[in-house]
């Protein structure tokens, strides 16, 4: 038989459907709604400070870790916001956004054979991060319209395999910020089982509902828990690939062997402005972002209702989530292309969210971080597009 000519760990996932949209979009001169960045600029804050490290000359490479300056920032910020003692020398890396946090960090805790258990809809990464390690991501599916973890499931899916549990709150793409109790749940059975919990919080300042609760500080959470965020979101500056971890000093030692082997850095004019956003941006600019993001939710939700989609309202992050069974027969990939092409809206087919395609064979998702002018627009060109096909 023909050997192939790739790694057999490049075999088991696609190239990420999300990217591909974008692509998509772009072919058909459509809005994209696709791939969650904003079409609206940074504070200039961000900007002034990027350029000024520019011209100041630091454009060399940062420490590996992280410039001392973003996590002295870093750890006064989860002091501040979160009441989390956390020592910038010992326990943070600085990373090219979460995406390669959350690469570096399953590199770093995950053995090959082990299962990562996964709440599903998820976000793409997660099954080729756990892959990549020849680990098996294990499902726990949520139900529509609550999207609420069952403890019972959560129960089911630990195996004496298992090492960690991967947690998104609030959350792409269902829009969950998860409760107290269902964040006791997973503190649980991390206690019980002797699991870690990853959590990607980067949409930790964008909710609407509720509260952010990092699973950090739940009792006896904080040895056991690796907490990815980074700026993409929170400053809406997702080219600059500026993330964050926070673990405990022998996960963060190695988590930094796997960064610095994969990355060496993240740009260190880029982690300057980010440190001079943490330290000049107040409470003020936390509360208006979500405030704008609320806006823009309240813009593009009765939007999709009116057009003849089922979904359920985000409490956080920005992304819906939409059933088009009313609207349509096909499949999602075919429905995501024709609405590219014929409404000039492009979202994200519905199966790149779950294990087993079928399960979002008829869903999308749509983002909403745009302005709303753009939002407006999508809104009217959906309705347009569902009332030619009516
Ligand atoms: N997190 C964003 C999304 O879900 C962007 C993903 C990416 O392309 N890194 O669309």
């Amino acid at each position: 038989m023909k050997q192939s000519r790739t790694a057999r760990r490049t075999h088991g996932f696609t190239e990420s459907v999300i990217r591909e949209m974008t692509r998509v979009a772009n072919q058909h001169g459509a809005i994209n709604l696709a791939q969650g960045f904003p079409d609206f600029p940074c504070h200039e804050v961000l900007k002034d400070a990027a350029c000024t490290a520019i011209r100041a000359d630091i454009n060399q490479y940062a420490i590996t870790w992280g410039t001392p300056r973003l996590r002295r920032a870093l750890a006064e910020k989860y002091r501040k916001f979160y009441g989390l003692e956390v020592d910038p020398e010992e326990e943070i890396v600085v990373t090219c956004g979460a995406t390669e946090a959350m690469a570096a960090v399953h590199m770093a805790i995950v053995n090959p054979g082990d299962e990562v258990v996964v709440l599903e809809p998820f976000y793409e990464n997660y099954g080729p991060d756990a892959i990549l390690c020849e680990a098996r991501p294990v499902m726990i599916p949520l139900d529509p319209p609550d999207y609420r973890l069952d403890p019972d499931r959560l129960n089911a899916a630990i195996s004496p395999r298992t090492r960690a549990i991967v947690l998104n709150t609030p959350n792409n793409p269902t829009g969950r910020v998860f409760t107290r109790e269902e964040l006791d749940a997973v503190a649980d059975a991390c206690r019980e089982h002797d699991l870690f919990a990853i959590t990607d919080e980067i949409y930790e300042h964008i909710h609407y509902e509720g509260a952010h609760i990092p699973m950090a500080t739940l009792d006896g959470m904080r040895d056991r828990t690796i907490t990815v965020s980074g700026f993409s979101k929170t400053f809406s500056v997702t080219g600059w690939r500026v993330g964050t971890i926070v673990a405990p000093p022998d996960l963060t030692a190695a988590i930094r062997k796997v960064h610095d082997f994969l990355t060496v850095g993240a740009p260190a004019p880029l982690q300057e402005a980010c440190a001079a956003g943490l330290e000049s941006l107040g409470d003020d600019y936390y509360r208006q972002l979500a405030i704008d993001y609320r806006a823009r939710r309240d813009s593009l939700f009765p939007a999709l209702v009116a057009a003849g989609f089922s979904c359920t309202c985000p409490q956080g992050a920005y992304y819906i989530l939409a059933d088009f069974s009313a609207l349509s027969d096909l499949d999602d990939e075919a429905f995501s292309r024709r609405l590219a092409k014929e409404a000039g809206v492009a979202p994200v087919p519905g199966s790149s969210f779950f294990q087993d395609p079928g399960r979002g064979r008829s869903l999308v998702r749509f983002a909403f971080c745009k302005r709303i002018e753009t939002l407006k627009e999508a809104g009217e060109r959906l309705r347009s597009f569902a009332a030619r096909n009516a």
